[in-house]
């Protein structure tokens, strides 16, 4: 069995960001070598996602307008959380609802998605550097 792991580092430029990541997975697949197996790929960080959609940018808008209804960034005092210091709880609340990770089977070398699908890195406390774990198994 193989047992393939990276990191992939991202530094979104905005405080959310939504970050196709597709092909880097893919480019991970190829290195591994595996043809039949499973894909893991999660954020490490507890303010950030990974999930699989539509690459389609109003559905990412309805994404931001969505969360920013059900978890406001502003004001920062409404949180318990940002009493640490921190301004950041709508982010924690955010990455809770939109997943931690997305598992992909791997099949005859290919990430084998549905239709329209494809892997992103939902960032909501970005401006600095955060990494995604790729981690595939099988053979
Ligand atoms: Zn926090």
């Amino acid at each position: 069995m193989i047992g393939y792991r990276k990191e992939l580092w991202f530094e979104a430029p905005t405080r959310r960001a939504f970050i196709n990541i597709t092909s880097q997975v893919e480019e991970c697949l190829r290195d591994s070598g595996v043809r039949e197996g499973l894909a893991l790929v999660n954020a490490m960080h507890i303010t950030a996602s990974v999930f699989i959609n539509d690459d389609e940018s109003g559905l990412h808008r309805d994404y931001d307008h969505w969360l920013e209804r059900l978890a406001p960034h502003e004001p920062v005092s409404a949180y318990q959380h940002n009493r640490t210091g921190e301004d950041n709880a709508d982010a924690h609340m955010k990455r809770q609802i939109m997943g931690r990770e997305a598992v992909v089977a791997v099949t005859e070398g290919k990430l084998d998605f549905g239709p329209w699908e494809q892997i992103f890195y939902g960032e909501f406390d970005g401006r600095r550097r955060k990494r995604v774990l790729v981690k595939i198994v099988g053979e």
